[in-house]
């Protein structure tokens, strides 16, 4: 069998062009601003390539860049100006911080209602209570791949590999809302590749490349691969060892060009979430 490709490119530009339309039918634009402390070269390309979609989509956003050295009271002045500004719908700090800044501390005074990464506490706790509240966008953007993909998700086997607080987590908890049976494995798990097999939906979400094999996937599975992983000659790739697992699954996410797309575009809807729930906007439709 080969499998189907997911393309989340063409995925994410249908939600960036039903976007632009709701934003241009809210008369105004939401406001986005990212905050950046310091020049992590891997966020760079990301806060860019964010920017000019936000944009494109007919958001008002903006990135604020602030100095490595900037202290954590200083962003948290920041946030909190941010936080009162009534212009802005959505505030995003992109991490990773510097040293001398407690990131948990920052997501914890980002308003809740602005938190467009869906990090914080409170929605963490939304999200686990079956309330609505943001979530976090790139475990946001695989359900909408699933749903693209017409995958049925309600009693299907969902494998989420990762635990993290960003994608692993918020994954299993938006799974278990769409009725699938999930089951989450991490780097204690006994037999990896023998719970891998059970996966009717498989999410891979550990950060190592290639290290999901094509025989640890049942057959007729859908595979959804978050990893990105740079390798030594520069490839880019995912968790999933595409090619042998393309013999197994049913349908299958590429690296490049599948989960890495939706998450922005996921951004910009969270954005456009937040600014109709805060501004009590109703929406035609
Ligand atoms: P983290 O490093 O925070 O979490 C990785 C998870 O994988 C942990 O739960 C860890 O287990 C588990 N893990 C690590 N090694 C193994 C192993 N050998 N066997 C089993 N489990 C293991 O990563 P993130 O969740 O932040 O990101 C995961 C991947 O997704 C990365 O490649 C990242 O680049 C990518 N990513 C992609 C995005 C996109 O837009 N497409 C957005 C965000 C992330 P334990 O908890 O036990 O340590």
């Amino acid at each position: 069998m080969s499998a189907r490709i997911i393309d989340g490119k063409a995925v994410a530009e249908a939600l960036r062009g039903r976007l632009a339309e709701r934003v241009s039918a809210l008369g105004f634009r939401p406001g986005l601003r990212v905050v950046r402390v310091g020049e992590d070269p891997a966020s760079g390309v990301y806060v860019r390539n964010k920017d000019r979609a936000a944009l494109k989509a007919g958001l008002d956003s903006a990135t604020i860049q602030l100095p490595e050295a900037t202290g954590e009271a200083e962003l948290l002045d920041l946030v909190a100006k941010l936080n009162a500004d009534p212009a802005v719908d959505g505030i995003l700090v992109q991490l990773p911080l510097p040293r001398q800044i407690e990131a948990v501390k920052v997501l914890a005074a980002i308003d809740p209602a602005k938190d467009v990464d869906g990090f914080h506490a409170m929605n963490a706790g939304m999200l686990a209570t079956g309330q609505r509240g943001l979530v976090p966008c790139t475990p946001k953007g695989v359900m909408h791949l699933l749903a693209a993909a017409r995958i049925p998700v309600a009693g299907a086997r969902a494998v989420v590999l990762g635990r993290s607080n960003i994608v692993g987590k918020p994954m299993a908890a938006l799974l278990l809302a769409a009725d699938a049976t999930v089951t989450v494995v991490h780097s204690r798990t006994r037999d990896l590749a023998h719970e891998c097999r059970r996966a009717e939906i498989l999410v891979a979400a550990v950060g190592r490349a290639e290290m999901v094999k094509g025989d640890w996937i049942a057959e007729g599975a859908t595979v959804i691969d978050v990893g990105i992983n740079r390798l030594p000659d520069g490839r880019l790739v995912g968790d999933v060892d595409f090619a042998a697992a393309s013999q197994h699954a049913a349908a299958i996410t590429p690296v490049p060009g599948g989960v890495g797309p939706m998450t922005i575009a996921c951004l910009l809807e969270n954005t456009v979430e937040a600014a109709v729930a805060r501004r009590g906007v109703r929406e035609a439709g």
